[in-house]
């Protein structure tokens, strides 16, 4: 009697669909969630906010809230690592900056000013941006002088969004032209696809089946595997909230050239992407795009590059994310040690791409 009490009152009002979204953002620590939910795990009695650092907990151990309190009404206390009852989450504290910012009528804004008006420190401040936005300390000074920046809040903008079209964070370089490197669409932060047309293809290369899927505005996915109808269940699962269909002929053009690329040969069209990314996930993209075809770079390497060399974890992450294979070169990324590391399409597909790669830039 007293444990079925029990049992029910763990239970949380979380529908089953947002638990689902709410595990896949705990898996990626996904820090824009944060001040959304909260996880609460039955095992240790202990609640966290979902970009917490320590060890991902089992699933069937997890119960979400909405908030840190119902999740202490169930008797449970918050985490003393991410402490999910004290400092509001990043995102929230880049919102609210968000808000300050557009409100204020001056054309410049001190960090340290903007920090004590969200009653925190600008270290925290300065921490929460560059989880949320990328934006590293002097290009979030620069930003905050810039009135243009301001008006884009003004106006309705998400943060992440606005910083994109004024070019700061990992935008100005994207449209640098180099033989490894591809335009991006702007600020896609659309969570799940939400809003997305997608059409895909799915095609055969010497990898095996190649699924293609794109908007109007650029390629979304380039996976590879053995069977369409996985390849399609991936596509879903990548972009729950998109509507997916099977694509007219209209981007032919794009998949013959991710599949003559898939065989070795240089970039011959510019391919845009229609991605959602995190300022992070899309910083170490960018980078990967630069990596000479026949070469390879470990993960350490590409933190380095991003100005980032502790961050090596969260490239790896990032690698094992890419939604576009090939355009992306994740590929070209391997261990410290040489040997290759995981690759989301399969180990031997990366050994191949390699190899081919190695052999046409040989020639
Ligand atoms: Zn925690």
């Amino acid at each position: 009697m007293i444990m079925s009490r029990k049992k029910r009152q763990l239970q949380s009002n979380v529908p089953a669909r947002a638990a689902a979204r709410y595990w896949r953002a705990t898996l990626s620590r996904d820090a824009r969630a944060d001040g959304t939910f909260v996880l609460a795990v039955r095992s240790t009695h202990i609640y966290c906010r979902p970009s917490c650092p320590a060890r991902r907990p089992l699933r069937h151990n997890v119960v979400f809230f909405r908030t840190g309190a119902e999740a202490e009404q169930q008797g449970f206390r918050a985490c003393l690592r991410c402490r999910p009852n004290e400092v509001a989450g990043a995102v929230a504290l880049v919102e609210n900056a968000a808000r300050e910012l557009a409100q204020s009528s001056e054309d410049s804004v001190r960090f340290s000013v903007l920090a004590a008006k969200l009653r925190t420190t600008p270290a925290t401040l300065r921490r929460a941006f560059l989880q949320t936005t990328g934006l590293r300390p002097r290009e979030l000074a620069a930003a905050l002088r810039l009135t243009r920046f301001k008006k884009m809040l003004r106006d309705g903008k998400s943060i992440a969004d606005a910083l994109y079209e004024t070019g700061y964070g990992s935008t100005s370089r994207v449209y640098e032209r180099s033989d490894a490197q591809l335009g991006m669409t702007p600020a896609t932060y659309r969570k799940g696809g939400k809003n997305m047309k997608i059409g895909y293809t799915i095609t055969k290369s010497s990898l095996g089946k190649i699924l293609v899927a794109a908007t109007e505005r650029g390629v979304s996915a380039v996976y590879l595997g053995d069977a369409d109808a996985k390849l399609v269940e991936e596509l879903h699962s990548e972009y729950p909230r998109a509507e997916i269909t099977t694509a007219s002929d209209s981007f032919e053009r794009w998949v013959k050239e991710i599949v003559q690329r898939l065989e070795g040969n240089p970039p011959r069209l510019e391919l845009p992407l229609d991605l959602q990314a995190t300022a992070f996930q899309r910083r170490v993209w960018q980078e990967l795009q630069r990596i000479p075809r026949g070469s390879t770079r470990t993960y350490s390497q590409v933190a380095k590059a991003l100005g980032r060399p502790k961050a090596v974890r969260a490239v790896a992450r990032a690698c094992a994310t890419n939604p576009v294979s090939i355009v992306v070169p994740c590929h070209r990324v391997i261990r410290e040690d040489g040997s290759l590391a995981g690759y989301r399409w399969g180990l031997s597909r990366k050994q191949r791409l390699l190899a081919q790669e190695s052999a046409v830039a040989s020639r």
